[in-house]
């Protein structure tokens, strides 16, 4: 390939939007219809019974705070706004790709109480309004308004543009126009924001349905804004307005508020905070050109990525601030690895390649999606978890509701907005991130290109991309080659392409007029792999992990002779099966192991003498799918053989 590729690299490619994007039979053509058909539907349900919607009902006296216990229940939270906005947002993408009247109705009965909930000046928070007007905006370290509110905003946008309906979008417009009206540099306003983020990046998204630059510019000034003051803003709210809630964790790091973005080199704090903090500043970089932004980005991704980052994609170990502690410190048991972690790093890395062609990027937005994320709903499609560990006795299951349901909607949004990510284009250039059977319409540059990957990825590595073009589309096509692939092979009509010649950053780019039947095939091998830790995880220290292609595999008890924890791993060739009646079909492992014996060792626990073992097969399946059967043991990291 000539090597003007590298100059003409794409700088801001835009994604494909998912109604763009129609899957086939196959992996996320299952995924996206048990969302469509069982996990939005439910999720309304559960909504209805555990009381969330009546707290829309702000002429009625507010319920008391503490409700009956039941079996996930405790008290009301001041953030149930969210949700509403996040399944909304999941409705919506799901509506837009399949009509569904009675799901509308549902959407226009929430926007309803929420335009009858506002009030006057724009201000849309129900808990505030029903409980303790006067307490608005007293209290932004702790209360999550303007949270609440960027999430309103992004169901509004994405109701907007499946349905064409305004009411929903005018409302969050007024919200957002009251909030400007408080917030800001100018004499009066409060130089403040919020410290969950989430506001930035629906407002980002608001300017872009709109074209408003107003929504751009008070994105701007609440990243800008944030940990620059001294005393901190903070500090200085909690003095004028004593007397709020405790400080949550007690330190500025929690919420990425201790430094100005700009000079942040450490992902730290809360995990869902700081991504979706990353993910608006990535917007605003693309939006700005902001080479600043863009370098404090990268620093933060080397460091999450080389210190923080489990292997499945999820992140956070700690209960206590829900987030990150320090480097290297990856427990597999307590892993807290909350489902909204792993899918707001797909948010993350889904911006970051839009400003980056650079396959590390997709390969982690890939790899969050295909385990960490995955594993927070079961295959059925109506039971979370919250918290992903790496490691289980048994202890673990998935709920059908929690006391704060942050992740189920959260993972519905993305999966019914999957199609949005596997694609990205400008006038010059197509990129391909992610493979799935699908049929994919580009516009380039006003002529249409289709593109059909006929595939059964994740399962296997060969990939075959038919091209629909009514008039050539002259277009460098740059396809992704995983970071886990060692050996890719490409060829288009038949001819062998030079990959390693061809590739920058990791796409393999071509460059041609494409035409009607022209044909590309991608082979990525597919190896199971034996993954180690860095040295200073000493938690996994002499353990490995299967993965093969972007799967990570896990062993669960009720698969296998003994459980994960007697049994150690021979070095000898995994078997690759294929297991279509298994979990809804998935490609299991089966890998020569020894056995711990336990018999002779009765009451002892401890002894001078290994315990016996015999040879057996251990039997692993990929980690998303883990949980969805009788209780047990699980492991992702094995003890390895000699
Ligand atoms: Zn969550």
């Amino acid at each position: 390939m000539p090597d003007s590729l590298t100059t003409t690299a794409p700088r801001r490619l835009n994604p494909v939007p998912h109604t763009r994007v129609t899957f086939h039979a196959g992996f996320w053509a299952e995924r996206t219809r048990v969302n469509r058909e069982v996990t939005i539907p439910t999720q309304f349900q559960r909504l209805e019974e555990e009381g969330f919607i009546e707290v829309l009902d702000v002429d009625l006296p507010p319920k008391p705070l503490v409700r009956p216990i039941n079996e996930y229940g405790l008290s009301m939270q001041m953030f149930f706004d969210s949700d509403f906005g996040k399944w909304i947002e999941a409705a919506s993408y799901s509506l837009a790709t399949h009509p569904d009247p009675a799901i509308e109705a549902k959407i226009d009965f929430l926007v309803e109480k929420l335009d009858h909930a506002q009030l006057a000046d724009g201000y849309l928070n129900s808990w505030f309004i029903r409980r303790d007007p006067e307490k608005r905006w007293t209290n932004l370290r702790d209360w999550h308004e303007m949270y609440s509110m960027g999430h309103l905003v992004e169901g509004a946008v994405a109701y907007f543009q499946a349905t064409g309906k305004r009411r929903f979008l005018d409302v969050m417009i007024r919200c957002v126009d009251h909030i400007a009206s408080r917030f800001g540099r100018e004499p009066g306003k409060l130089r403040g924001y919020d410290a969950h983020e989430e506001i930035e990046l629906a407002l980002v998204k608001l300017f872009r349905a709109t074209g408003e630059p107003r929504f751009l510019d008070l994105a701007r000034y609440f990243i800008d804004e944030r940990g620059t003051q001294d005393p901190h803003f903070f500090d200085e709210e909690a003095r004028i307005h004593p007397g709020g809630k405790p400080f949550n964790f007690g330190t500025y790091e929690y919420s990425q508020s201790h430094r100005p973005v700009r000079e942040q080199d450490q992902v730290v704090g809360h995990a869902v905070r700081a991504m979706y903090l990353y993910s608006a500043m990535a917007d605003l970089a693309a939006e700005d050109g902001d080479t600043a932004l863009k370098a404090a980005l990268d620093k933060l991704w080397k460091h999450l990525t080389g210190r923080q980052l489990y292997v499945t994609g999820g992140m956070g170990p700690a209960v206590e601030n829900e987030g990150f502690t320090r480097a290297f410190d990856l427990p597999n048991e307590t892993a807290y690895a909350e489902t909204c972690a792993a899918v707001s790093l797909v948010f993350w890395a889904h911006r970051m390649a839009a400003i980056d062609l650079d396959a590390r990027y997709a390969d982690h937005m890939e790899l969050a999606l295909h385990n960490g994320a995955l594993s927070g709903v079961s295959l059925a499609g109506d039971r979370y978890f919250y918290e992903n560990p790496l490691e289980s006795h048994g202890q673990h299951r998935r709920w059908l509701w929690h006391y704060c349901p942050c992740c189920p909607t959260n993972l519905a949004r993305l999966v019914a907005s999957l199609g949005g990510y596997i694609a990205s284009h400008d006038d010059e250039n197509v990129a391909i991130h992610l493979y799935a059977a699908s049929t994919i319409d580009f516009d380039v540059a006003g002529r249409a290109l289709r593109l059909t990957q006929q595939t059964a990825y994740p399962w296997d590595g060969d990939i075959r991309i038919t091209v629909g073009a009514p008039e050539p589309v002259p277009a460098t096509l740059w396809l992704r080659i995983p970071g886990w692939c060692r050996k890719a092979a490409v060829t288009v009509n038949g001819e062998s392409a030079d990959v390693a010649g061809a590739t920058r950053k990791g796409y393999c780019g071509i460059n041609r007029r494409w035409e009607e039947g022209d044909e590309i095939r991608l082979a990525l091998d597919m190896p199971v792999e034996r993954l180690r830790a860095h040295p200073d995880v000493g938690m996994d220290a002499d353990r490995v992990a299967l993965r093969r292609g972007p799967v990570v595999y896990c062993v669960e008890e009720t698969d296998n002779p003994a459980p994960p924890q007697h049994m150690r791993l021979l070095g000898e060739a995994a078997e690759v099966r294929d297991a279509p009646d298994l979990l809804g079909g998935v490609v299991t492992l089966a890998v020569p192991a020894t056995i711990d014996q336990t018999a002779d060792w009765r009451d002892t626990l401890y002894r001078p003498e290994p315990a016996e073992t015999v040879r057996g097969t251990l039997t692993a399946i990929p980690y998303f799918a883990w949980a969805n059967r009788e209780p047990g043991a699980m492991q992702v990291w094995l003890r390895a053989g000699r």
